[in-house]
Order: C-alpha cells, then structure tokens, then sequence
C-alpha cells in the first residue's frame, strides 16, 4: 500500500493537480469500480437478487444501498466534473452514487445501470426514485408482463402509457449500445484517465482505458487491489480513492462539498369568502384549505404523515393526514395560526418537523416554499 503521508505520493498527487489544472485544459476522464463505494458501505458483488424476478427477501445489503451516500471520492469527481476538470465519469457500479452526488446525466456513463433509474421505453422519460425500483417491484401489474426489467409502474408523461423498465444489466446481456459506445468515444478522446477502484477485470469495461492509453492517453490507476493494467499505468497510486480525492482536491485548493439531499414543499393555504346566510353572523368567514404540497406536484413520498393543529375552538383541533393529499378545508374566522408537524419517512431520515403558518385571508392566500434536508444534519 502506498503510504499517503509520504513525499513520494504527495509529489506524484501534485504532479496530477498540475496535469488537470494546464492550460489548455486536458481532457480528462474517469472510470470508477466497487472500490469507489466500498466507503459507502456497499459490497457490489452482493446484489445476485437484482438479477431475480421472485419476490425474495430483501438482503442486508440491501438496507445500505438505499441508505449510502455519496464517498469522498464520489463527491470529489462530482465538483470536478462540475467544474470542466473532467468531462466523463463512467462507472460499473449499479449503486447509483455518482448521480446522487450530482455528476450530470450527460457526463455519466453508468454501463450496468442503476437501482434507482426506471425509463419509459416509449417517450424515453427517466424516474430517479429514492428507493431501489428493481427490489420494489408492483408484481400485481407484473403478472401480465414477460419482460424481466418491467417495474410494473406506468409512465406519468400525459399521453403516454409506457410501461416503465430497470436500467439493469442482466449477466447474460449486452451493454446497452449507446452507453457502451459513448464510453468507448470518450475513451478514445481523453487525454488522461482515471481508474479508481476497480481491477478492471470485467470486460468490456476493462477495455476502454485499455484503448485511451493506445492512444496515447495517460493512465492513471488508484485503487489498493492489484489491476490488470498496474503494468502499463503511468502513474499508480495504491491507497484508497477517498483518501486519493482529499489529497488530490486539497492540491487543486478545492473543497469537497459535503453531500445534501433536499426536496422542496410547499406550505400555504387558500381560501375564499362564504357567501352571508340570513340570521347569522356571517362577517369574514372564510372557506379555507391549508396544505402541503410537492414542488411542481412531485409526490410527496418521503412523507409519512401531517398533522394540523387549529385553534381551539375547531373539534377536533388536532388533524392527522396520513396520505397525501395533505390537505385541510374548513370554515371559520380568521387569521390564526395552524401548527404543522410533517412525520418524514426517509431512509436518510426520519423523525418530524414543525412548521407555524399563519392563515391569510388576503389575495389568494398564502404559501412558502420550505427546503427539507433529508440528509437531516
Ligand atoms: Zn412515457
């Protein structure tokens, strides 16, 4: 193993931040294995049940998929990519960590696929779901399909009614032709190339720094297993990629972000004046609704349930929604305040908040959007 500490590794990772920040700029791509998630907790070999079409039952492992978050290294690549210092990332981990760590669609190749990507093969559409969508399958809509990638969930897109399908690649199928042939042109165009975590003994993923460095590219290997290619690597570092991304990032005086998961709601509340009855005191009452609501009418599936507390003088004063719509109509005077306590159900996180809205019988109402951070520090 390399000692990081060394003058050795440190001369040879700020020679690299030397190579990515010239001017022109490289063209520098990479290409990460299981190593890359080992930190994550994810055993990638461990995921035969993807390959299963039986209701089996969920592994242990199965738990820290849902639950990983993006590495270090993961993060690094992310800002890097972000920032034009790579232009590529491709991986054959099915973890789908590096788009969580927000490494954009058009610079990532994820050859096997993803756990949590389902695509409608009719309008092409991608659902980036929080849970793993090959374990959750909806095997009643699956008993009248024979394909072995249906999800059994339908395409939402209005005016289309695909039935949508995992990324996954089987054991006994090819790479889907676009993403492979991507990988293979990125290849051949990148100056420098980066392998991290990975043996690269499967094949065809092995084969694509193989072609970079017949054209001329530099290798560059990081990992602390032993690779096909440690032989022709012009440089090899043998620590793990985290500590590899700290050190390289701190060399390119960058930070690496800390990962975040938010979703946006809305918290808000409508209304609208009722109509005088004869012979009551009908001044300024109000039909209101008050609600939460995703953004842009996203579901709202990180949410278990909502409880709205009204002033006292409603019976009851404490209502609990426990699926979605979460929404609350009444009749009364206003304003007053409502206390809303939204129960999240995450993997990332769990446990509630507590909002105060103030109910507003003015223009059409009132309404904020609120950031929940599922990652919850
Ligand atoms: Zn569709």
């Amino acid at each position: 193993m390399e000692d990081p500490n060394s003058a050795e590794t440190y001369a040879k990772i700020k020679s690299l931040a030397e190579l990515l920040s010239s001017t022109p700029r490289k063209r520098a791509i990479a290409f990460t294995g299981a190593g890359i998630s080992a930190s994550a907790g994810i055993n990638e070999q461990e995921f035969p049940e993807h390959f299963e079409t039986t209701t089996a039952p969920l592994p242990t492992n199965q738990f820290a998929l849902e639950q990983a978050i993006p590495t270090q290294a993961h993060m690094s690549l992310a800002k890097l990519a972000d920032e034009g210092y790579l232009s590529y990332v491709a991986t054959c981990n099915i973890d789908g960590l590096h788009r969580r760590s927000g490494v954009q669609p058009a610079r990532l190749g994820e050859l096997y696929g993803n756990v949590f990507l389902e695509t409608c093969p009719k309008c092409r559409a991608e659902y980036l779901r929080d849970y793993d969508v090959a374990m959750h399958r909806n095997r009643a809509a699956l008993a009248e399909l024979a394909d072995v990638h249906a999800t059994g969930r339908q395409c939402t897109t209005p005016g289309c009614d695909g039935m949508l399908r995992d990324t996954l690649v089987r054991n006994e199928e090819t790479l889907a032709e676009p993403v492979i042939t991507r990988a293979l042109q990125e290849a051949l165009q990148a100056e420098v190339v980066f392998c991290l975590g990975s043996n690269l003994e499967s094949s065809p993923f092995c084969e694509l720094p193989v072609a970079a460095k017949e054209r001329g590219a530099q290798l560059i290997i990081v990992g602390p297993e032993r690779t096909m290619l440690d032989g022709v690597a012009d440089v090899r570092l043998r620590m793990s990629p985290d500590r590899f991304a700290e050190m390289l990032m701190k060399s390119l005086g960058k930070a690496i972000p800390k990962f975040a998961l938010r979703k946006p709601i809305w918290i808000g509340n409508t209304h609208e004046m009722v109509t005088p009855e004869k012979g009551f005191d009908t001044e300024n009452r109000h039909k209101w609704t008050v609600f939460v609501r995703g953004d842009n009418n996203s579901p709202l599936n990180f949410i278990d349930r909502v409880e709205f507390r009204l002033a006292p003088s409603f019976d009851p004063a404490l209502i609990v929604l426990e699926e979605p719509p979460f929404e609350l109509t009444r009749v009364g005077r206003g304003p007053f305040e409502v206390l809303i306590t939204i129960h999240l159900t995450h993997n990332f996180r769990r446990g509630s908040l507590t909002f105060r809205h103030m109910l507003l019988f003015q223009d059409i109402g009132e309404q904020k959007c609120v950031q929940i951070d599922l990652t919850g520090v």
